[in-house]
C-alpha cells in the first residue's frame, strides 16, 4: 500500500505549485485578511468573480464546509475554500468545525482528483483557534481521513504551509510525535 506524503514547511501559500491550495475563507467569500487575502491578490479578480457567483448560488459557504473555484493565476488547477470556526473560547463546537474543513476539503479533493493538496494554518490567524490545538486536530484529521480513504482516492501528498515560524515548530513537534506512536 502507497502511503501519502504529509510534511510542514515555512512558506507562502500562494507560491507553492502542486494540484490543490486550500483557503482559509470566511462565509461570505468575500475575500479578507490573512491568507485570504494574500490568496486573492496573487490570483486575481477571477477569484472574487467566482466566490460571488457561488454566493449568489447558494449564499456563500458555511463553517466546516469546502467549495471549489479556480486558481486564477495561481500556479494550481484548483482552490478550494473552507470557513474555519471563530474561536469563542472552545464550547461552541470549534474543535469539530476546524476538523470537518479538513475532511470537506480532503473530499472535494478527491472529487477532483487532486493529487497533491496544499493547507494553510485554518483558523490560527485572524480567527484566534489556538495554534498547538489546531495543529493537532489538523494532524489528526488528516490522519484519520487518510486510514479510511479507498487507495484510488488518498492524495499522494498534503503539505501543510506554515507562515509563521512558530507554527511550523508546532507542526514539527507534534509530526514527530505521531512517528513515534505510530
Ligand atoms: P483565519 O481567519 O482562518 O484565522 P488567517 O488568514 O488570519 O485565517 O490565518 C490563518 C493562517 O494563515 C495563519 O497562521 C496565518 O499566519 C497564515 N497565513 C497568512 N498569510 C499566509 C500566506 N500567504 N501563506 C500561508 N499562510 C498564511
Amino acid at each position: 500500500m502507497k502511503g501519502t506524503g504529509i510534511e510542514a514547511i515555512r512558506g507562502d501559500i500562494t507560491a507553492w505549485g502542486g494540484d490543490a491550495i486550500v483557503n482559509a475563507a470566511n462565509s461570505g467569500l468575500f475575500g479578507g485578511g490573512g491568507v485570504d487575502g494574500a490568496i486573492h491578490r496573487a490570483g486575481g479578480p477571477a477569484i472574487a468573480e467566482e466566490c460571488a457567483e457561488i454566493r449568489r448560488r447558494q449564499g456563500g459557504c458555511l463553517p466546516g464546509e469546502a467549495v471549489r473555484t479556480g486558481p486564477g493565476r495561481l500556479g494550481v488547477r484548483h482552490l478550494i475554500h473552507t470557513v474555519g470556526p471563530i474561536w469563542k473560547g472552545g464550547s461552541a463546537g470549534e474543535r469539530d468545525i476546524l476538523a470537518r474543513c479538513y475532511r470537506s476539503s480532503l473530499k472535494l479533493a478527491a472529487e477532483l482528483g487532486a493529487r497533491s493538496v496544499a493547507f494553510p494554518n485554518i483558523s490560527t490567524g485572524i480567527y484566534g483557534f489556538p495554534k498547538d490545538e489546531a495543529c493537532g486536530i489538523a494532524l489528526r484529521t488528516v490522519a484519520d481521513y487518510l486510514a479510511a480513504a479507498a487507495e484510488e482516492t488518498r492524495p499522494e501528498e498534503i503539505v501543510f504551509i506554515c507562515f509563521e515560524a512558530d507554527n511550523l515548530a508546532l507542526y514539527e513537534e507534534q509530526m514527530e510525535h505521531f512517528k513515534q506512536s505510530g
